[in-house]
């Protein structure tokens, strides 16, 4: 079979990628592993779509720290508020969330992926499922997909075929090995976006609780890192949206030889002094309520009882009876939880993979190749990822559509 472009990979950079192609008139042919596309697409946002964050393009691009600069380009040429308007027409309706998360109005991921499958083939796009790309060569100036089923000859290749992270979905790290055979380097790759393994089994023992709000503070060197948001306590640790926000910052150090230490403020909208003068207020006018419960005005009951054995105090004590020092150290407990974290979850469960195909190898305003022409990358095989909340998927529409438009030009 021939085709002028051969897009490896029916995600959403790769469904990008053929939109844009066919919308500027090259006979584009996406080629899936998996019999139905956009797998990984399906459960995004727990199953909701978390497609972009509302940011204006410079403040998303500083999100990403240092790939931030290799995606400039694209994300200002295809913005957060361009992904809208695309979805827009294409009859997807959206809403944005107060800290700015874009999801598909209907909450359901499977209406983004029929638009994108939808326009993909109206603008005459073939999709060809259930075909996993074993190796992939240049000869005389075309490249050579191959497939079980077939061999594909193509003028141009687009490489889509995402990260490591979650390998059912079908994203086993081939496109590194197929950069690698065309010529590129591919940065070692991690977890990001990930949860977090303590030091401490106590998390362990509250596995399922959840905090709508914490900040997650760490000491990298000279450098604090500190991370917001909601997060829950797992079996053998912590997860949740700030956790893994933080992951982004601490897996280029983890497994280290000693644990990275971290301290939760369980209670970030009030300051210590004013906490105190709460708790005080409370206990003052509720003298003989455990001290759990009295805790339990502030944070989840279940950590109640466990900040408590934290600070050396008895849970069942009647508030009256706190000593001013035992009552600071449970305040500092719910100001500055600490926790050793000794590694990240394996590559398997992170949202993303951090590393693959060198940036410095790609040309930002095509995305096309600096080593092989007709080769372009788009989505999460590159190096570059980003916070939770609709930034990486936001990458991959940017980067999808780019490589989409040049391959199409570069005739
Ligand atoms: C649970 C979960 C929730 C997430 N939620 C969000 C969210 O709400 N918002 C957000 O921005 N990001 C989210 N992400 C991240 C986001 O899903 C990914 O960054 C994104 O899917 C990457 O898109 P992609 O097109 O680059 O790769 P993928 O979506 O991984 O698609 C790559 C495709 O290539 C195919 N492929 C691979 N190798 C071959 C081969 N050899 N031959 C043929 N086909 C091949 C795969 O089968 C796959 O279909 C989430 C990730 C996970 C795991």
């Amino acid at each position: 079979m021939k085709t002028e472009i051969c897009i490896i990979g029916a995600g959403p950079a790769g469904l990008m990628a053929a939109i844009s192609a066919a919308a500027a008139g090259a006979r584009a042919t996406v080629v899936e592993a998996n019999t139905s596309p956009g797998r990984k697409l399906l459960l995004t946002g727990a199953g909701r779509c978390n497609l972009t964050h509302q940011d204006a393009p410079q403040e998303f691009v500083r999100a990403f720290g240092v790939g931030g600069k290799f995606l400039s380009y694209c994300v200002f040429r295809f913005s957060p508020q361009d992904v809208q308007d695309f979805f827009a027409r294409l009859g997807l309706r959206t809403k944005t969330e107060k800290d700015g998360c874009v999801f598909s109005a209907f909450g359901r991921a499977s209406d983004v992926k029929e638009a994108l499958v939808g326009c993909a083939k109206t603008l005459g796009a073939t999709l060809s499922y259930g075909r996993q790309v074993g190796g992939v060569g240049k000869e005389a100036g075309s490249f050579v997909v191959r497939t079980p089923q077939e061999q594909i000859s193509a003028d141009r290749l687009i490489v889509a075929t995402g990260g490591m992270s979650w390998p059912r979905t079908g994203c086993t790290g081939d496109g590194y090995r197929f950069a690698r055979h065309l010529g590129h380097t591919v940065t070692p790759t991690k977890a990001s976006l990930v949860p977090l393994v303590t030091g401490e089994v106590w998390p362990g023992r509250l596995a399922g609780t959840a905090l709508e709000n914490v900040r997650v503070s760490a000491r990298l060197g000279n450098r604090k890192v500190i991370t917001v948001g909601a997060m829950i306590f797992t079996d053998d640790g912590i997860g949740g949206p700030a956790v893994l926000d933080m992951s982004r910052h601490l897996t280029e150090h983890l497994p280290g030889k000693t644990p990275i230490g971290l301290t939760l403020d369980l209670a970030p909208h009030i300051e210590q002094a004013q906490l105190e003068w709460q708790m005080t207020e409370h206990i003052a006018a509720n003298p003989r309520k455990k001290v759990a419960n009295v805790l339990a005005e502030f944070v989840p009951k279940r950590l109640s009882v466990l900040l408590c054995r934290q600070a050396s105090c008895d849970d069942r004590l009647p508030a009256g009876q706190l000593k001013k020092d035992v009552r600071r150290k449970l305040l500092r407990t719910i100001k500055a939880l600490p926790l050793s974290i000794l590694r990240t979850k394996p590559i398997a469960e992170a949202t993303v993979t951090r590393g693959g195909v060198n940036i410095n190898e790609v040309e930002p305003k095509t995305m096309e190749s600096k080593i092989c022409p007709g080769l372009f990358f788009a989505g999460e095989v590159l190096n570059v990822d980003g916070p939770c909340g609709g930034y990486n998927l936001q990458a991959c529409w940017s980067t999808g559509a780019l490589a989409g438009s040049s391959a199409a030009r570069s005739r």
